[in-house]
């Protein structure tokens, strides 16, 4: 048993770590840069040391000081999470130097699935079906594009080094390969120090299905089902799921037969991914090995009922795999969705800001939220931009996506992009509910994906004045507020004024700056939070933030950004009395009358104006002698209870 365990890593990874560290009763140690000295993992590790600046060459990649560390504060293992130093081959080799225990495979494993030509050669030889193409050392351009040319096109040109979906190609002609090559290898160069590439004939609309295995150093291996991540935006994945649908019992136990196979060629010990592509024939080929924990580790979790990162300490710890292959059964389906600081509108570019504003879905033991961030926390652009991972379990596919999209319509967030509203479209795609999985499906629909959400007018209006008009008990208006106001506000492309009344039963009349008008009449109530809307006759629940005059409304059609123009809203709150002089409405009702003109002497008991409701005449007399001044109504104008219809002035004193 290992007693300590430093994480080298940060976010939604390190926190993930620390939970299971901890209820394993281990000692956590976190590490942070200056820009994480108050991130969410430093406080739930029972210690936390600084490693330097913010930029990851400095903090989180600094091998000898993250292993000084480990020494000093006498950790026995080192967790390095994924990403980082989790797949650094000298790094384990000096842990090993150092007596710490590295908690993943041997430095040789990773070296071997490091490169992915040299991960080709090996799966040959194990007999892993490998996509056709060529891997070879020669890297002559002419003998690449003689390569290609025999091959056919398209053909996918991969830096060996590469990941995350950099340093990919593809060439669709003879024409363009050697334009291809040259980015590649470019990439493979700046991104990874290494210019090498290797050529695979490129699939077309292939499904990413990967399995799951684990191996200790007893001589077990495993695999605990797998994965599909077919979901890919520029080649990483956002949506991912276990067990993939629609396959084949004997398909899956190939696969899975495969990937521990695949592991055992290269003396595995530890967590490990093999990622296959899977054509749409039946046939599927090994792409390559991560050599650590995944990203979408937990869908496997929820679906068999194991936790991985225990699995991981028991193996780092010499102990034997907690259960046989025939003592592991699925059930269920679970889901992942990637939250990302991103803008999907602007192809999909990292947000950077401040999160003023967050909320998340309730979590139980079927819906899991792996986050490293909170409320107030700083996006920086120093590190991938994933803030959170959302996973639902049910009973089966189409429950598991109904209650993830439930789920996204609760996560709030505001004061950066998300993909949240982009996510929820993409998951409830007809062809992504049907299973019509594959690694172009965003590509395929990114009309129906991208493009702002559509909301309907009436109730976006109705829902930006309900969270702005003036707290109200709208049973009966308090005296002391005012009984209508005006605003402006920009949303969804129009430019609108609003003059909104407020009274049991509200009236925004609204204007555009094109001279369109016109009115939504609704009800309502309201908290700090929470919006409930009632037109015509339907109920919209929403919650909504403020930060200056940026109103974000989360509706169940996805966030809403309403922006408030000059001048300010802060008139709403300067609560405005009716003087001695006000003639208000009695109730809500519509003007039918005007007896008076502006500048006319009334006497007392004199009649002014008639208002109608519910087919009543209802006519208002001057309570005392005066000069008509503003009429703020004009005959046919709906009018709230306690709107102020007409100023009185006193007449002249008398000398
Ligand atoms: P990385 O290491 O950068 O993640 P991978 O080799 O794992 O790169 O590939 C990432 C993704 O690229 C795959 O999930 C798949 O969508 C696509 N891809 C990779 N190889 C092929 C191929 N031969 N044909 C079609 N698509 C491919």
């Amino acid at each position: 048993m290992l007693k300590s365990v430093l994480i080298a890593n940060r976010g939604e990874i390190a926190c993930r770590v620390i939970r299971t560290a901890r209820t394993m009763g281990m000692r956590t140690i976190a590490v942070y840069s200056d820009a994480d000295a108050n991130a969410l993992h430093v406080k739930q590790a029972d210690e936390a040391w600084r490693l330097g600046g913010a930029a990851a060459a400095d903090s989180y990649l600094c091998a000898d000081k993250i292993l000084n560390i480990a020494l000093q504060a006498g950790a026995e293992c080192i967790h390095p999470g994924y990403g980082f130093l989790s797949e650094n081959a000298d790094f384990v080799t000096s842990c090993q130097a150092a007596g710490i225990v590295f908690v993943g495979p041997d430095a040789l494993a990773i070296q071997q699935m490091g490169s992915k030509s040299a991960a080709k050669l090996i799966m040959q030889d194990a007999g892993i079906p490998l996509v056709p193409g060529y891997h070879g050392a020669n890297q002559d351009p002419e003998f690449l594009q003689q390569q290609a040319d025999t091959m056919g096109y398209p053909l996918l040109i991969k830096a060996i080094a590469g990941g995350g979906g950099k340093g990919m190609r593809v060439a669709t002609s003879s024409a363009e390969f050697k334009t291809q090559l040259g980015g590649a290898q470019r990439e493979g160069q700046s991104s990874f120090g290494n210019p090498i590439v290797l050529l695979e004939r490129y699939l077309l609309q292939p499904r990413h299905v990967e399995v799951q295995v684990f191996c200790d150093r007893h001589g077990n291996g495993v695999y605990l089902g797998d994965r599909d991540c077919s979901a890919q935006r520029r080649h990483q994945k956002v949506i991912e799921e276990a067990p993939a649908p629609g396959l084949s019992d004997d398909l899956r136990q190939a696969m899975g037969s495969a990937a521990v196979a695949a592991a055992k060629a290269i003396d595995y010990v530890g967590a490990g991914t093999v990622e296959f592509l899977l054509d749409k024939d039946g046939c599927f080929y090994f792409m390559e090995m991560n050599t650590r924990l995944q990203v979408e580790h937990p869908v496997t979790e929820m679906v068999t009922g194991q936790d991985l990162v225990a699995w991981q300490l028991q193996v780092a710890a010499n102990q034997p795999l907690p259960l046989q292959q025939v003592e592991i059964h699925l059930q269920g389906h679970a889901v992942e969705a990637r939250i990302y600081a991103e803008d999907p509108e602007q192809d999909f570019q990292p947000s950077t800001g401040t999160i003023n504003h967050l909320r998340q879905p309730t979590t139980d033991q079927h819906v899991r939220v792996d986050t490293g961030v909170l409320e107030g926390d700083v996006i920086s652009s120093f590190y991938d931009p994933m803030i959170a991972k959302l996973i639902v379990f049910a009973d089966d596919r189409e429950q598991a996506l109904s209650k993830l999209d439930t789920c996204l319509q609760d996560y709030h967030l505001e004061g950066i992009n998300t993909n949240i509203d982009f996510l929820r479209k993409l998951t409830t795609l007809e062809d992504f509910a049907q299973a019509k999985l594959h690694t172009n499906i965003i590509e395929q629909h990114q009309d129906q994906l991208l493009g702002k959400n559509k909301f309907n007018f009436d109730t976006t209006l109705a829902l930006a004045c309900l969270a702005l008009a003036p707290d109200n008990d709208l049973a009966g208006l308090r005296l002391n507020q005012p009984s209508q106001v005006s605003f402006s506000i920009h949303v969804d492309t129009r430019e609108l004024h609003i003059n909104l009344q407020l009274a049991e039963i509200y009236t925004a009349n609204f204007s555009d700056a094109a001279g369109n008008s016109g009115k939504v009449v609704f009800t309502g109530s309201k908290t700090d939070e929470h919006l409930r809307l009632s037109l015509n006759g339907q109920m919209t629940k929403a919650s909504y933030c403020q930060f200056g005059d940026r109103l974000s409304i989360f509706s169940p059609t996805g966030k809403l950004v309403v922006q408030l123009l000059q001048p300010q809203i802060d008139n709403f709150n300067q609560t405005r009395q009716h003087d001695a002089g006000d003639i208000v409405a009695p109730m809500n009702g519509s003007l039918i009358a005007c007896l008076v003109e502006s500048g006319q002497n009334v006497d007392e008991g004199e009649a002014l104006l008639v208002v109608e409701a519910m087919k009543m005449e209802h006519t208002i007399y001057a309570s005392t002698a005066g000069i008509v001044g503003e009429i703020y109504y004009r005959v046919g104008d709906l009018v709230a209870a306690e709107a102020q219809l007409l100023h009185l002035n006193p007449l002249p004193q008398e000398a």
